[in-house]
């Protein structure tokens, strides 16, 4: 009997120690890292062998991982667009929005912005100025509502492997549901309707978009991934993630100048001259000194 060939596929799922891999003739079969560690991510293009251990990915054009407390997780290979979901009701948080642009800079990965539930009118003026400042660096914003009609993001996300990123109630799963025709994933009402809030353990996963609507896109919705940790970050990789302080960096008076007590810091000029938000500023200050105490 002739050797058995490896077979090469692509990770859709991922579920802790073992992978949904979807091979090259649209099949499905399950993988296993070879030792203790789980070093794939959905989107990675893997290799096989017969007995279902996965011996090796393919090089990456990009990775994103989480950083929780007790270890870094990988969330996503491959990915090329990151879709920051926010919401009109409840309001949400900027700074994740800064905290997700750095980590797509750093990924070389290109960002837009979904302001769901355009529906609640009288919470979007809140909410259009909460954006303002992402705005005015250019970054795209679609607003939708995902519960009328999630099809205006379509043509954004053809060719591109987008990872939706968001708050827990902004809808990413009704967006999910919205943009992939059975792809069934799990919505508030439906954790309440099952009780299964607490018990269900949510996983990474890969869809393919509809080809006649999206053709060439894939959407990956990681439940857990509300956050980017930026603990692996230098400053000056934090500083990349600021697209809008370029102008002005090297003009400030000290050349490691980090925004802060400096005297003539051009970024603190240019906030003073209304160029960059001082939210963004503060955002900026908030992850250098935490990276500061992280390395303590
Ligand atoms: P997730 O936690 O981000 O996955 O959010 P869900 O998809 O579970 O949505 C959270 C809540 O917002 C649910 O009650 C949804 O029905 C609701 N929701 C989602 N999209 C919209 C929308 O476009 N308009 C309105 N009014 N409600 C929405
Ligand atoms: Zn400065």
């Amino acid at each position: 009997m002739s050797k058995p060939l490896l077979r090469r596929g692509t990770i859709v799922a991922a579920f802790g120690r073992h992978y949904e891999i979807e091979l090259a003739d649209g099949t499905l079969a399950t993988g296993f890292p070879r030792g203790k560690k789980s070093p794939f991510a959905v989107g990675d293009e893997v290799e096989l062998s017969a007995d279902g251990q996965i011996t090796g990915h393919a090089p990456r054009r990009s990775l994103l991982y989480r950083s929780d407390a007790y270890r870094e997780k990988l969330i996503a290979a491959n990915a090329t667009q990151l879709l920051l979901v926010v919401a009109t009701d409840p309001s949400f948080s900027d700074m994740l929005l800064s905290r997700a642009l750095v980590a797509a800079e750093h990924q070389g990965l290109h960002t837009t912005i979904v302001l769901n539930k355009s529906d609640l009118a009288a919470a979007l003026p809140a909410a259009r100025k909460l954006l303002a400042p992402f705005v005015a660096l250019g970054c795209r914003v679609v607003e939708l509502s995902a519960k009328l009609d999630a099809s205006p993001l379509l043509p954004l996300l053809a060719g591109e492997c987008s990872v939706l990123v968001g708050q827990s109630g902004m809808g990413k799963s009704t967006l999910t549901n919205a943009l992939v025709p059975g792809a069934a994933a799990p919505t508030r009402e439906l954790s309440t309707a099952l009780d299964s809030g607490k018990h269900t353990t949510t996983y990474a996963r890969l869809y393919k978009l509809p080809s006649d609507t999206c053709p060439g896109g894939t959407l990956i919705d990681s439940p857990g991934l509300q956050e980017f940790g930026l603990k692996h970050l230098t400053p000056q990789e934090i500083e990349f993630g600021f697209a809008e302080f370029r102008p002005f960096l090297g003009q400030c008076r000290f050349r490691d100048c980090q925004h802060q007590a400096e005297p003539d810091c051009a970024i603190k000029a240019a906030v003073a001259s209304g160029v960059i938000h001082q939210r963004r500023l503060d955002h900026f200050r908030q992850f250098i000194s935490e990276n500061r105490h992280g390395s303590h």
